[in-house]
């Protein structure tokens, strides 16, 4: 499992984060909404170790993640920025992490190919991601996280980029992907639907702090404030 333990994040004189705690179970999908800079971002890049909290802890089984090398941490994180390398392609953006690991060849290509079928980026591999547009790029770097097969997911906004149709297929694709990988899902998203019909459970944010967390049905039907109502699209 996961767990938060009273995580503060200042940047300067700014507190980002303050107090968070949260305990995620193992293969739980948790969806963190809030509006834009309310901390979503600098919460999911403390969780995947690649900042450090001003205050608490974030530790994984037990272990804190500062004290796991990056590699051991069983981790995949996409970012809302995409964060691809833009002097390969696709297939070595994909591949890149895993070569030179205990994972096959031919294993690598399996996942490679799964992941492409999936995303529907097949016609895209040997393009580098300049040459792609920014669905397509969204695509490929949820792609680079999957095949890595990871314990847990970290995923900043990976549909925001797609059009409605698309969207529509790949939460299809992302709940079953959830219930066959079984891996732990930190799905940040600014779509309420998406949240909704995702995560076991939500976490609304606002300043850096949490307001509520609970099953979507929780939420719906018992918000804190209005805030969450408003935030969740329940009557208020
Ligand atoms: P969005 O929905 O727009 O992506 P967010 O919830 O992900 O927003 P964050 O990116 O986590 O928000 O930012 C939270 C706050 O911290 C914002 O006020 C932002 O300006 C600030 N912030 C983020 N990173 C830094 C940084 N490196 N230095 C200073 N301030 C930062
Ligand atoms: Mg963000």
């Amino acid at each position: 499992g996961l767990e938060l333990r009273n995580i503060v994040k200042n940047f300067g004189a700014v507190e980002v984060i303050r107090d968070v705690s949260l305990a995620v179970n193992d293969g739980e999908f948790v969806a963190f909404v809030g509006p834009s800079g309310c901390g979503k971002s600098t919460l999911l890049r403390l969780i995947a170790g690649l900042d450090k909290p001003t205050g608490g802890t974030i530790a994984i089984d037990g272990k804190d993640v500062t004290a796991i090398g990056a590699a051991d941490r069983g981790l995949a994180m996409v970012f809302q920025s995409y964060a691809l390398y833009p002097h390969m392609s696709v297939r070595e953006n994909l591949a890149f992490g895993l070569e030179n690991t205990k994972v096959a060849k031919a294993e690598i290509e399996a996942r490679i190919a799964d992941a492409a079928r999936m995303l529907e980026i097949e016609p895209f591999l040997k393009r580098r991601p300049g040459q792609l547009s920014g669905g397509q790029r969204q695509r490929v770097a949820i792609g680079r996280a999957i095949v890595r097969r990871p314990d847990a997911f970290l995923l900043d906004e990976p549909l925001s980029n797609l059009d409605a149709e698309l969207r529509v297929s790949m939460r299809a694709e992302l709940a079953a992907l959830h219930a066959r990988l079984k891996a732990t899902m930190i799905y940040v998203t600014h779509d309420q639907v998406e949240a909704m019909t995702l995560a076991n459970r939500i976490v609304v944010l606002r300043g850096g702090k949490i307001e509520q967390v609970g099953t979507p049905l929780e939420l719906y039907n018992k918000p804190a404030n209005r805030f969450v109502a408003g935030f969740i699209g329940a009557p208020h």
